[in-house]
C-alpha cells in the first residue's frame, strides 16, 4: 500500500505579535494562506515496526529530527500502529525560509498516514496532534486560508483571497525563527497591521486593498540581521509587484501580482539578484 500527499508552502499575508506570554511563546495574529509550491511525499507501508525517511535534498535531517519522522512516530504511538512506513520526501520548498516547509511535511504525513493506516481520525483531532509538533502544523493540516491566533495553533478558516500570482524570492541565508522572535521587543513595534482591514479586503475580494493591508512585524527584526531582505523587497517593488512582504520570520520575500503579463519581468529581474525565485499561483 502506498499513498501520496502534497505539502504546500504557506505565506503570511499578515503577521502581528501582541505580547510575550509567560510560557515563552508569543501571542500572535496571523493570516495565512497556501501557494502552489509544494513538497511531494510518498508513503509506503512496511511490515516491520519502523520509520524510514529518504529525500533527494542533502540538507535536511533524515532521522528523528525530521518533522515528517516526528509526525509518523506521534501518530503510530497515539493509535498503537504496529506496522511501519517508508516516507520519501521530494523537497521543493526551500528550507528555513519562512515558508513552513517542515511543518507542511509534518501535516502531510499526518494526513497521509491517516489514509494509509485507515485510522479515520477527524480533521480537528489531526490538527490537535499537529499542535504537538509545531505552531504552524495545525494550519498546514487543513490548509486553505485562516486567521491563526494564540501561538498560531487556534484557527479560524476564512474565504480564499482574490486569485493572483505570487513571486517568491529567497536570499541564500538561513533564518532561525527562534532567533528572530528572541530579538523582537514587542514594545518597540512601531506599527501593528490591522487584522479587521485584511479580513474585510479578503471578504470583499479587493486585491489592491489586500496588498495595502499586508504587514509583518518580524520584518524589521530580520532586516536588521540580514539587510539583503530589504534589498530584495525594494527590488521586487521597483519591478512592479503590487504588494510585497517578508513571509514568517523570513528570509523569503513574496510579491503579489494581479496581472499575469507582469510576472516574467519581475521573475527575470529577481533572478539577477538571487537563485531561488519562484512564480506560482495562490492556492484557492
Ligand atoms: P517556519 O516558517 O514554520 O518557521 P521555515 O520555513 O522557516 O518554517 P523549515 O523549512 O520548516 O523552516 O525548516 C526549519 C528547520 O527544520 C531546518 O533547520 C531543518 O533542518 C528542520 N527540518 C526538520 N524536518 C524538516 C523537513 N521535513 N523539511 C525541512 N526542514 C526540516
Amino acid at each position: 500500500m502506498k499513498v501520496y500527499e502534497k505539502a504546500p508552502a504557506k505565506i503570511n499575508l499578515l503577521l502581528d505579535v501582541l505580547r510575550k506570554r509567560d510560557d515563552g511563546y508569543h501571542e500572535v495574529e496571523m493570516i495565512m494562506t497556501m501557494v502552489d509550491l509544494a513538497d511531494r511525499l510518498e508513503m509506503t507501508e512496511l511490515p516491520r515496526d519502523t520509520i524510514i525517511i529518504s529525500s533527494q535534498a542533502g540538507y535536511i535531517p533524515l532521522d528523528e529530527k525530521n518533522l515528517a519522522f516526528q509526525a509518523a512516530r506521534l501518530i503510530k504511538d497515539q493509535y498503537d500502529v504496529r506496522t511501519g512506513v517508508y516516507i520519501h520526501l521530494d523537497k521543493r520548498i526551500p528550507v528555513a525560509a519562512g515558508l513552513a516547509g517542515g511543518s507542511s511535511d509534518a501535516a502531510a504525513t499526518l494526513r497521509g498516514l491517516n489514509r494509509l493506516w485507515k485510522l479515520n481520525i477527524p480533521m480537528e483531532e489531526l490538527q490537535a496532534l499537529g499542535a504537538e509538533l509545531g505552531s504552524d502544523v495545525p494550519f498546514c493540516v487543513s490548509g486553505g486560508t485562516a486567521l491563526a491566533t494564540g501561538r498560531g495553533e487556534k484557527l479560524q478558516p476564512i474565504g480564499a483571497p482574490p486569485q493572483c500570482w505570487v513571486i517568491l524570492a529567497k536570499p541564500p541565508i538561513h533564518v532561525s525563527t527562534q532567533e528572530i522572535y528572541g530579538k523582537l521587543n514587542v514594545r518597540e513595534i512601531e506599527r501593528h497591521p490591522s487584522v479587521p482591514r485584511m479580513l474585510q479586503a479578503i471578504e470583499d475580494q479587493q486585491f489592491g486593498e489586500m496588498c495595502q493591508a499586508m504587514g509583518n512585524v518580524l520584518e524589521d527584526v530580520t532586516v536588521r540581521v540580514h539587510p539583503e531582505v530589504r534589498q530584495i523587497k525594494e527590488c521586487m517593488m521597483r519591478l512592479g509587484a503590487d504588494g510585497v512582504l517578508m513571509s514568517g520570520s523570513g528570509p523569503t520575500v513574496f510579491g503579489l501580482v494581479s496581472k499575469e503579463a507582469k510576472v516574467p519581468r519581475i521573475y527575470n529581474g529577481l533572478r539577477g539578484f538571487c537563485k531561488d525565485v519562484y512564480a506560482v499561483r495562490m492556492l484557492t
